[in-house]
């Protein structure tokens, strides 16, 4: 009790010390209500571990997901929340492991660290077949391999040695570091760039029509983390894409050493790979949920987190947190009984993590549409693969949306926001944010970040911002591997980073002006025309 009772002292102490504070919409006594709600009254914890521990991962389309929709939108409901729903979109198949093992049965029996790879097929049993390392990276290289792949499990990453990892595992930002995000950088504009991850993605594909033609069983990779640490990460979820042939990351231990072994002899393997489509329903759906407004013609601000995850762990840090404080936020909101000038919208999304394709539908059905790629190769990859395309054509809904709050960098305490290179709203951020400093979580820092669902939003111009949060371990145990389970979650840092997203909420549903925008972005101009590529070096 006594340090709740200094945390809500302190907050007052903060109200009276920053100057700009009376400009905020949100007056004093809400913002403790707020801060009472959270810290004293919290359900987040346990919204968290139900959504890590009971329902699991929960990839898009999957059984878990399934449920993850259902309940999310009873817990809106139970707390008072309106116009709950689910929005579907075109997406593709489920899928789901049921069981797997891969074994080493030559030169000794040994039980493999191993996860099938997400939308690979089933190998119906126990499949058994010898190994051969084949490395190969770009489409140049299956020559080398070509004529030697039949009836082998071929293993096709380069087993890269074990990396000197200077990096602490476990961290917080200081000062200095929260510093450093606050240099913008230019943005840099360089088509040959945007082309390379939209050509990474070709390659996975082309490479399973080449070992499936050469008659391989099975393929296996290697994981890019150490200590045993496994991701299944994969892409094929559209109908008619699934791969060939059924696919395994091995540990990066274990793969290498059966690499060494194979140096030396035969090396056989087995793979039992139980895993299952789903095709009864190719929508994916983002759950929304709000609290009305009292000035319909005001507009709306937003936020969101995915509630999606990939298939190793349980999706606690990634994103089932996000997800949680995104819930309480709302309950919190609901349980003060405030009610804001604009609708405060609460979003889940869901294919985050096959390259932010919810958040791009919700883009699609409400906001702008973009013209397709020209390239059908990469048209067919769905909605905002690859380079921007322009002119933006944008949808009544548009202007509707006057702020977007995103959280999704792990289960750390929110540190304050990124700004996204949106100059005009960073003193109005540090003014809403300023109460909080003595919670750690007041920064403002002028560096964009990337990789998920305010992305786009902030690209076709909308004030659209993701908080920053302390790192902990996310990067190095629990980001898209097995070890993303609830015990990587800190009660504490929730609880703050859930009241700071209610009151930044308020804040921008009673401003008196919207957050302002950029503007409508057309085609950039190159950013260096005149410079020469450098020719790539042989391997
Ligand atoms: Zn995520």
């Amino acid at each position: 009790m006594q340090s709740t009772q200094w945390i809500v002292a302190s907050l007052v102490a903060a109200c009276v010390s920053f100057p700009a504070l009376p400009k905020s919409p949100v007056d004093g006594s809400l913002l403790n209500r707020i801060a009472d709600q959270g810290f004293n009254h919290g359900e987040v914890v346990e919204t968290a571990q139900y959504l890590a521990d009971r329902i699991g991962g929960r990839m898009t389309n999957s059984p878990a997901m399934r449920t993850a929709e259902q309940w999310t939108q009873g817990r809106f409901k139970a707390w008072g929340l309106k116009n709950v729903r689910a929005e579907g979109y075109d997406f593709g198949r489920g899928w789901w492991i049921e069981s797997s093992r891969v074994r080493m049965l030559t030169p000794r029996v040994l039980e493999l660290r191993a996860i099938p790879i997400a939308w690979t097929p089933p190998t119906h049993g126990a499949i058994a077949a010898p190994v051969i390392v084949a490395p190969m990276r770009t489409e140049k290289d299956f020559a080398d391999w070509k004529g030697k792949l039949s009836g082998k499990i071929v293993l096709v990453s380069w087993p890269a040695p074990l990396a000197e990892d200077l990096e602490a595992p476990f961290h917080r930002l200081d000062d200095a570091s929260l510093a450093k995000y606050d240099r913008f950088k230019e943005p840099n504009y360089d088509p040959e760039l945007d082309r390379k991850s939209v050509d990474r993605l070709l390659f996975r594909r082309r490479l399973d029509d080449f070992l499936a033609g050469e008659g391989a069983v099975a393929a296996a990779t290697m994981s890019r983390s150490a200590v045993r640490l496994v991701h299944g990460e994969g892409y094929s979820y559209q109908v008619g894409m699934s791969p060939k042939l059924p696919q395994v990351e091995l540990s990066s231990e274990d793969y290498r050493r059966i690499a060494r072994l194979a140096r030396q002899g035969e090396v056989k393997l087995e793979i039992d790979s139980n895993v299952h489509y789903e095709d009864a329903d190719h929508h994916a759906y983002n759950i929304f949920a709000d609290l009305p407004g009292k000035d319909a013609k005001a507009g709306y601000v937003m936020a969101g987190a995915h509630l999606d995850s990939w298939v190793a762990g349980d999706g606690a840090a990634d994103n089932g947190v996000g997800s949680a404080i995104v819930m309480e936020a709302a309950r919190i909101l609901a349980a003060v009984g405030v009610q804001p000038r604009r609708t405060i919208r609460f979003v889940l999304w869901s294919g985050e993590e096959q390259g932010l394709i919810g958040s791009a539908a919700f883009i699609q059905q409400h906001l702008a549409h973009r013209p397709l790629p020209k390239d059908p190769e990469v048209a067919a990859l769905g909605p905002y693969f690859g380079p921007p395309t322009y002119p933006l054509e944008l949808l009544p809904g548009y202007r509707d949306l006057v702020g977007y709050f995103n959280v999704d960098n792990g289960s750390g305490k929110f540190r304050g926001i990124y700004a996204e290179g949106n100059f005009a709203a960073i003193p109005i951020l540090k003014e809403w944010l300023a109460p909080f400093s003595s919670l750690g979580g007041a920064a403002v820092v002028a560096e964009p970040t990337g990789s998920t669902d305010h992305q786009m939003m902030s690209e076709i111009g909308l004030p659209a911002f993701q908080f920053v949060q302390d790192p902990l371990d996310y990067a190095s145990t629990t980001h898209h591997t097995d070890a993303d389970t609830f015990d990587h979650l800190r009660p504490d840092d929730i609880r703050q980073a859930a009241v700071i997203m209610a009151t930044v909420l308020l804040d921008a549903a009673n401003a008196e002006t919207p957050l302002p925008g950029k503007p409508v972005p057309t085609q950039p101009s190159v950013t260096d025309p005149f410079q020469y590529k450098e020719p790539s070096r042989p391997q």
